[in-house]
């Protein structure tokens, strides 16, 4: 017998209604704030992501799914950001409207150790505006992923910020944790030591004990940022605040992707454990050059859906009782059903039929397992007077009704 593959996920129907619905509530709060929707393939160049995300991240180095093609190399995309760049670029979005906003919802791969949270195909909902070096966009990206989690229903959530600044800030940073962590290589675990060569900056997202123990006494703080850098962030926090969405700041918030400049976030949950990231993102005003483009600021982020269904409080609104349920006894009445059903369905009414030959008590108890709102019944009785009997199944009240008017009743 074949199983799934270790990492991949079945989202079986009654989930896939939580799955539909949280769609739903995204969908809304990205319309609300004039984002409009993209979908880019899942195979794209291997080399577009590590010229994005940097050849030295953890994605590039260890985690993407590789297929080969003669002598062309793709990659299961492992991220959003860099496709949907690709694409901006590519179908020269920034002739058209200009300071583009894009949202897209869709199923990522990492060729991660599976564990809880953590799988090889997930899936992310995530946006990205383009076109704009202005603080203001930063504060409405943030509060856009605010108001998701709330109109999901999500509580206690934290939202941890950065910035890392302009690409020389960034350097003058990666240089500093490097030197500071060379001082005390001996006490670093073996990734960590290569770490140091190729992105210093991942030693402080490592869970290993002794290399936080290591970065204990590391200072971030103020100070780093160029003035243009830290006016950016100070009017970051400002707009934040304004707002009245609470943050934290967390000076060694660095995110180990090549493309992020300035303002970082990441918004985690308590109840999720070791994998407690809800949601991720931040500025990238280099990434849209870098491809080939235009030069223009952009600033986006991600959820992973898998986390945001494990910390909601949100039930399915879907209410179960809408199927009607046709019992067609004998031949004749079954040849009536299907013209019935063919009513019933082009008016819109959610409706199924036994397939399986039952007696008229194995396909009431069958309807009842359905938790069908109503059952009709034709039988010979029914067909000779041209009408079908109407059970409302939780009243247990029946009644006859012309064929010809039932769909008309049903509505
Ligand atoms: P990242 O691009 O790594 O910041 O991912 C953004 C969000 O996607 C994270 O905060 C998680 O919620 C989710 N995520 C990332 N990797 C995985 C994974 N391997 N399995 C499940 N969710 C993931």
């Amino acid at each position: 017998m074949y199983k799934r593959i270790s990492g991949a996920k079945d989202v079986l129907p009654e989930e896939s209604l939580l799955w539909q619905e949280l769609e739903q509530i995204s969908r809304r709060v990205f319309r609300a704030y004039n984002y409009r929707e993209i979908r880019t393939p899942l195979l794209e160049e291997e080399a577009l992501f590590s010229r994005s995300l940097g050849g030295a991240s953890e994605i590039v180095q260890k985690q993407m799914f590789i297929v080969r093609n003669q002598d062309e190399v793709y990659a299961l995309r492992p991220e959003g950001t860099a496709g949907l760049a690709r694409a901006y670029i590519e179908n020269n979005l920034d002739k058209g409207a200009g300071f583009a906003k894009l949202y897209y919802i869709g199923p990522m791969f990492r060729r991660e150790r599976p564990q809880k949270g953590r799988l090889r195909q997930f899936h992310h909902i995530g946006c990205e505006a383009i076109g704009s070096h202005q603080p203001q966009v930063d504060i409405e990206v943030i509060a856009l992923a605010h108001q998701l989690l709330r109109n999901w229903g999500a509580q206690g959530h934290q939202i941890k910020l950065n910035s890392l600044g302009c690409p020389k800030d960034k350097q003058a940073l990666t240089q500093g944790v490097a030197s500071f962590f060379k001082a005390k290589l001996s006490r670093l675990c073996a990734d960590c030591k290569i770490r140091i060569e190729k992105n210093p900056l991942r030693i402080l997202d490592c869970k290993n004990d002794a290399c936080r123990e290591a970065a204990n006494n590391l200072s971030l703080g103020q100070g780093r940022l160029c003035p243009e850098c830290n006016e950016h962030f100070s009017r970051v926090r400002e707009g934040l605040t304004a707002l009245g969405i609470d943050y934290e700041i967390y000076p060694a918030l660095v995110r180990g992707l090549d493309y992020y400049t300035r303002t970082v976030f990441e918004i985690s949950h308590p109840g999720l454990g070791s994998q407690d990231a809800l949601g991720a993102g931040g500025r990238y005003d280099n990434l849209i050059k870098e491809l080939g483009g235009p030069d223009l600021g952009a600033v986006g982020f991600a959820f992973g859906v898998e986390r945001l269904l494990l910390v909601t409080s949100h039930k399915s609104q879907v209410t179960s009782r809408e199927l009607v349920y046709l019992i067609a006894l004998g031949e004749q009445a079954k040849k009536e059903g299907l013209k019935l059903l063919g009513q019933m369905r082009q008016a819109g009414i959610c409706c199924d039929t036994d397939y399986e030959n039952k007696s008229l008590k194995g396909a009431l108890r069958k309807a009842n397992d359905l938790a069908a709102k109503a059952v009709l019944i034709l039988g010979d009785d029914e067909l000779k007077k041209g009408a079908v009997t109407l059970k409302d199944m939780q009243s247990g009240e029946q009644k006859e009704v012309a064929l010809a008017s039932i769909v008309a009743e049903l509505i």
